[in-house]
């Protein structure tokens, strides 16, 4: 075929397709040759070919003496990516978009969890990699940047369930994602619960229990790491930044026994949050090489010496850094003022012995990691873990610069800008100190939406409002609020108020 009658080809294919896609075109309709040819102004083999190709989606047949005709839509080939992309462009959309939701909601929880398990180091790798690429171009609007991502992120962990029919559906669900982002909606944020939060969630595990956070030669691994557990160092793999904005890998990590005051902790979900990122990108320091990861839940496997808070076995979350319980901070019951925070003493490190810095003095996108006793807050081993974890940054930023920083009362008035996770939990915790009136601000409306069910009581989108004088306004807007906009920064700055600066 010529480049022209591919163009050709391809437009008269386009618009028959949307043309029976959207029912403008009913089952049963005839469609003639003569006729098309005509319409379009091409040649009757043109017209053949079109017709072949939509006969191989099962949207026409032809019959001798009939002709071609439109075929039922319970025949058609719905999984087949053109017929999505005609169908979501026409009015069948809400339709399809509504299907194409329910389908994802059924098969990416279970993909996701043989991914867990059948992942290899790359696969790993290039989700985070992905991931750390969604939180970098959801500020900002580069709608075209993020949804580059987005469907890789979708792609590598259908191709790593190990099952070739979840696989094939990566075309499926990219044609969902770019369907989305042409209508111009704004990055809704990614995987599951992330809609913009800054922490986008990095569930390593599909339950609790699971011995071992993500796959690779897993097995390897945690059969090494059980035999040596309680003699010596034990290796696992990790996520490792190796360098100013060089691609993050997974990579064999030692992680020694506990010491005094130190716990391991077996890992079972992470979120991927934007100080990861900046740690990526050689934001917070040059300390290179970065084990990234802060925002976790998992179980206790063994701790050091003197260690009473924690035991072998409790679920517990992350915090950046442990206070010491003896100044005089920590005495007068205001941990946050601790003059001695500390991570734990011991460094993990890489195989040839390279000393690793841990995000936060966290690091745990990794299978285990090695902390502070301190570090570890024990929670109701009923929550899940990919739930549990966001309290240990998204979730306490918001909601500490809600009562803390901001310090809500009962029947304040708050109005919070921006409502990805951690305004989201500023929302709820300014809901939780009893403010009376609680504006949510953004320039998403899906955003918005949800603000509402976290407890705001009143929404403005910035984008599409005009000067919130206008009368036009809610009431809540017309009238100034009696305390400023809760600070919503990113949630290591937002705490740095109230406790030392994380390492
Ligand atoms: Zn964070
Ligand atoms: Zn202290």
């Amino acid at each position: 075929m010529t480049t022209q009658s591919q163009g050709l080809h391809t437009h008269v294919l386009d618009t028959l397709g949307l043309e029976i896609s959207s029912g403008q075109c009913p089952p049963g309709s005839v469609l003639r040759t003569d006729e098309l040819a005509q319409r379009f102004d091409v040649s009757r083999t043109v017209i053949r070919e079109v017709i072949r190709v939509l006969e191989s989606m099962h949207l026409v047949e032809s019959r001798r003496r009939v002709g071609v005709t439109v075929r039922p839509t319970e025949t058609w080939n719905v999984y087949d990516p053109q017929v999505i992309r005609w169908r979501l462009a026409g009015a069948d959309r809400p339709r399809q978009l509504r299907s194409l939701t329910v389908l994802r909601s059924a098969i990416e929880p279970v993909a996701a969890g043989l991914a867990a398990r059948n992942a290899t180091a790359e696969q790993c790798a290039e989700l985070t990699e992905r991931a750390l690429g969604m939180v970098a171009t959801s500020r900002g609007q580069q709608l075209e940047g993020y949804l580059e991502h987005d469907i890789a992120f979708h792609r590598i962990v259908l191709n790593a369930s190990g099952n070739e029919m979840f696989a094939r559906l990566g075309d499926v669900v990219a044609e969902v994602l770019a369907g989305r982002t042409q209508t111009r909606r704004p990055p809704s944020g990614s995987p599951r619960r992330s809609r913009s939060a800054p922490c986008t969630n990095w569930t390593s595990s599909p339950r609790r229990g699971v011995p071992e956070a993500y796959g690779g030669p897993r097995s390897i691994f945690a059969k090494r790491g059980s035999r040596e557990s309680t003699v010596m160092a034990q290796q696992v793999q990790a996520v490792i930044a190796p360098g100013k904005n060089e691609p993050v890998r997974v990579e064999t990590i030692v992680i020694p026994d506990p010491g005094p005051g130190e716990a391991v902790v077996k890992i079972q979900a992470c979120g991927v949050c934007h100080t990861d990122l900046h740690y990526k990108q050689g934001g917070i320091n040059d300390e290179f090489p970065f084990l990234l990861g802060h925002e976790a839940a998992g179980v206790v496997e063994s701790v050091g010496e003197g260690v009473t808070d924690v035991a072998p076995g409790d679920f517990v979350i992350l915090n950046w850094r442990a206070v010491c319980g003896q100044c005089r901070a920590c005495l007068r019951g205001r941990p946050w003022y601790c003059f001695d925070t500390h991570n734990a003493q011991q460094k993990m490190a890489l195989l040839d012995g390279t000393e690793l810095s841990p995000a936060l003095g966290i690091g745990a996108f990794a299978e285990k990691t090695l902390v502070a006793s301190g570090q570890c807050t024990k929670v109701d081993p009923e929550v899940a873990p990919e739930v549990a974890g966001l309290l240990g940054c998204g979730v306490m930023a918001g909601i500490g610069a809600a009562i803390n920083t901001g310090q809500v009362g009962r029947g304040d008035s708050v109005a919070v800008i921006g409502c990805g996770g951690v305004g989201d939990a500023a929302i709820a915790g300014s809901r939780l100190a009893g403010a009376a009136k609680i504006i949510a601000v953004d320039i998403d409306d899906r955003k918005l939406e949800t603000a509402k069910k976290m407890g705001a009581t009143h929404t403005v989108n910035s984008r599409t409002a005009t000067a919130p004088t206008s009368s036009s306004r809610p009431s809540a807007a017309r009238r100034p609020t009696n305390r400023p906009s809760t600070p919503v920064t990113s949630p290591e700055r937002s705490s740095s108020s109230a406790s030392p600066p994380p390492t």
